[in-house]
């Protein structure tokens, strides 16, 4: 076998995105560990969580993951006054980063075969340089069908209508997708006239014409929509191109995400206090590397959960400095004495811990004292979830996730949904009601079993013979015919 191969990998750079495509990686690896992985770094166009003790501890177990930043570039200040989307500075640092993208392929090309480049969907741009070198451009969802299929309708949508999809105030009708309201889209596909809008609709238009598309899903989680997907359901009636092949090959998932100040080898204490839980007995409340509240809507998460009587699991970050709702700054620990309500720790002490800022998620939805997860519905929180065995409470925050929310609810029966008001805020009558049903209720058990068999049907799916083992097998085969044919 040639040792001179390489895959070069594209990441958005929020860590999310880098981490899953590095896992994609490692996976990679696993199958053809004869491979170099190159791995594009772009800068990070805001400062959420550090990826640099993951990117150290990447490149000090695994040789063969080589890590190449790119050079960096600087955003001009009109950017943030143009647009309300955050995602309007990943796309411009990506579009200032592309030329430079073209120079690390040839770099690397002069002492590789490139077999494949495989692009996060937000780093479209890069398959024109691909395209130009003659290297098969792949595509890597870190999200799930669900998401996919509505990102490959936005075209359709935006052909149908002059109107923002924020005016129209209808259901939408996507292939392979639940009925979904069009205020649950992306806050980006939002508002037509958004730089962040015209940049989703730029690069939902290269999806198909890509080599694939590699997906962190799996095929019995999301069978439907991955059908209407491959069978071309979701492109615009006037598009004459064929879908490419989808490659599911998840759950793809990572323990040890060494968050904020946390020493890998170090037991959490958030840990131990769920050594001395009952089994199944505590709700974990954790809301993405991003997620914020405001102090209101934390008091009402904690009257919610005192008043509900469960045990809970809380990781509480600082309210949003400004009126972002995501931390796309740093973020100092809380003052938990001065943000919740007064003797709120000191009354639940014996059967709640809130935990400042991060938690060990996955080893955390892994303890056996967990019985139920209210999540912001993040892609990697939901596998998280579904590898554990562990059913859900759906409270979207940002990006994709309110999609995500109706397909959990919907079409895959894991989750509740949490029910915000008209203004998106979250009373504690409704957190107390659905952590409760949750915990307790016959529709609690009911998603508690089919997460459970998603569970199973998780791990057939990456063994030996599974669907997304033998998905990935075969996307690294196509590699090898491209180059041989
Ligand atoms: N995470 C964690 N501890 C936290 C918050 C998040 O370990 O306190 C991890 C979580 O396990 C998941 C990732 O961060 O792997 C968040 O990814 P996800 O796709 O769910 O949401 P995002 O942060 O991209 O919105």
């Amino acid at each position: 076998m040639d040792s001179n191969q390489a895959i070069v990998l594209y990441p958005s750079p929020p860590i999310g995105h880098l981490v899953s495509m590095v896992e994609l990686g490692k996976l990679i690896l696993t199958c053809h560990p004869s491979l170099s992985i190159h791995i594009l770094l772009a800068t990070p166009p805001y400062r959420a969580d550090t990826t640099a003790s993951y990117i150290a501890s990447v490149s000090g177990t695994t040789s063969s993951i080589i890590f190449h930043r790119l050079p960096t570039v600087s955003l001009p200040p009109s950017i943030t006054s143009a647009s309300r989307n955050h995602e309007t500075l990943t796309f411009e640092v990506l579009r200032q980063s592309n030329p430079h993208v073209h120079q690390a392929l040839v770099s690397i090309s002069n002492t590789f075969t490139v077999q494949a480049f495989v692009m996060d969907f937000f780093c479209g741009l890069g398959l024109s340089v691909a395209t130009e070198l003659n290297i098969p451009g792949y595509f890597y969802l870190t999200s799930g069908a669900g998401f996919l299929a509505s990102f490959l309708y936005l075209p359709t949508i935006h052909k149908n209508t002059d109107k923002s999809i924020k005016d129209l105030d209808t259901l939408l009708s996507i292939p392979g997708v639940p009925p979904l309201h069009s205020s649950d889209m992306p806050k980006p596909f939002l508002e037509r006239n958004d730089p962040a809008y015209e940049c989703f609709l730029e690069n939902a238009t290269y999806l198909p014409k890509s080599a694939g598309i590699i997906i962190n899903t799996f095929e019995s989680l999301e069978a439907r929509t991955l059908r209407a997907i491959s069978d071309g359901q979701c492109l615009a009636d006037d598009d004459d191109t064929t879908m490419p092949p989808i490659y599911s090959i998840g759950p793809l998932i990572f323990s040890q995400r060494g968050g904020k100040g946390q020493d890998l080898d170090d037991v959490h204490e958030c840990l131990k206090w769920l050594d001395s839980q009952p089994r199944g007995s505590v709700v974990f409340l954790c809301f993405g590397s991003l997620g914020l509240f405001t102090k209101e809507q934390l008091e009402e998460i904690a009257v919610g959960l005192e008043r509900s009587g469960q045990r809970f699991l809380w990781v509480v970050r600082n309210p949003p400095s400004s009126n972002e709702s995501v931390a796309i700054a740093g973020q100092s620990d809380p003052d938990l004495n001065n943000l919740l309500p007064d003797g709120f720790l000191g009354r639940t002490k014996d059967r709640g811990l809130v935990v400042k800022s991060w938690a060990p998620q996955v080893d955390v939805l892994n303890h056996n004292s967990i019985g139920g997860f209210v999540s912001h519905c993040g892609w990697n929180s939901v596998l998280e979830a579904v590898c554990a065995g562990v059913p859900m409470v759906a409270w979207p925050l940002y990006a994709e996730q309110r999609i995500n929310r109706v397909v959990l609810v919907e079409e895959i029966k894991i989750a509740l949904p949490m029910n915000e008001s008209k203004n998106g805020f979250v009373g504690a009558y409704e957190v107390e009601n659905r952590v409760r049903e949750l915990m307790e209720s016959e529709k609690g058990e009911s998603i508690r079993k089919r997460i459970e068999a998603l569970k199973s049907d998780a791990n057939a799916a990456l063994s030996e013979g599974g669907t997304s083992k033998v998905a990935l097998v075969k996307l690294i085969e196509s590699w090898n015919q491209v180059k041989a044919g």
